[in-house]
């Protein structure tokens, strides 16, 4: 199955790669997955499981880490759906004060919106209100960007934000590079210019669904973390995964690295195999 990302990855030669094929999770990357909740393991599960980028295959670790953040959700949702299919179930609490009723919702993977880069650029400009900066040139935020900031979020989210400017920033009307003392000092609606050309030109992955609540019929916006659903389901099935190794494991004599290789797809039609052998033998059949 080929697909393309919302955005696309700029190789250092200045080509685009945007089209991808994917294998589903392994029972290896389950296991890697459901034990930490860490971005750097989304690289790692991001180039195992992409098995084409464009021309480039296989896909290193370091190219999965600067893939644009909404191309590596795009991926994870791409991931989730081609491992535990495309019906998604999330419960919550119906946001209006007079329901406040615990709902849950029925969606599908491919319910979640998506808006892709209109004209995919590696780097873009901003022409500035203020004339003695001119204009800025930036490039959009990285799984490599999220990495390296992760702790920051959680200490200062202002900083953070510096942080990330500093990073995308490439040039600021003749500095280039400019250091983070510089992005600081920018006036706010300056800086606010920046940040809404940056957010007008990504591409993105929403992480809120438009609903309405099957109790009170209001409409509501529901919150949709990508990464929680996908570790979510990843930890609920953590032991499954070690009964159906074990259930594999018992009754082929597979190694459990043998049965870990394979996609959750793969063990289902043998358990499946071994349950109506089982069941024929009952039967006498
Ligand atoms: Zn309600």
């Amino acid at each position: 199955m080929e697909d393309e990302l919302p955005g696309g990855y700029w190789d250092a030669a200045g080509q685009l790669h945007r089209t991808f094929e994917l294998s589903p999770l392994t029972g290896y990357d389950e296991e890697l997955l459901a034990g930490v909740d860490g971005a750097a393991l989304v690289s790692t599960v991001l180039s195992r499981c992409v098995r084409r980028l464009g021309t480039i295959s296989p896909v290193p670790a370091e190219v999965a880490e600067d893939l644009l953040v909404a191309d590596r959700l795009y991926l994870l949702l791409r991931l989730r759906r081609a491992t535990f299919g495309d019906a998604v179930n999330a419960s919550l609490i119906c946001p209006w004060p007079e329901c406040g009723r615990r709902i849950s919702l029925a969606f599908s993977v491919d319910d979640v919106p998506v808006v892709r880069s209109a004209s995919p650029a590696a780097t873009y400009t901003v022409a500035l209100g203020d004339p003695c900066v001119g204009e800025a040139e930036f490039r959009l935020p990285t799984g490599a960007d999220q990495e390296a900031l992760a702790d920051e979020v959680d200490r200062n989210e202002a900083r953070a934000l510096t942080g990330l400017l500093t990073r995308c920033l490439l040039r600021l009307g003749t500095v280039h590079s400019p250091a983070s003392e510089q992005i600081t000092a920018l006036p706010s609606a300056t800086r606010a210019e920046i940040e809404r050309r940056m957010h007008d030109v990504a591409p993105r992955v929403e992480q809120t669904l438009e609903t309405t609540c099957p109790e009170c019929g209001r409409a509501l916006i529901a919150p949709f973390d990508i990464h929680r659903f996908l570790f979510g389901d990843l930890r609920t099935d953590a032991r499954l995964l070690y009964q159906e190794v074990h259930y594999l494991a018992f009754h082929y004599h597979w190694s459990e690295r043998d049965v870990l290789d394979m996609p959750r797809d793969r063990r289902r039609v043998y358990i499946d195999a071994i349950a109506e052998t089982i069941g024929a033998m009952n039967d006498g059949t």
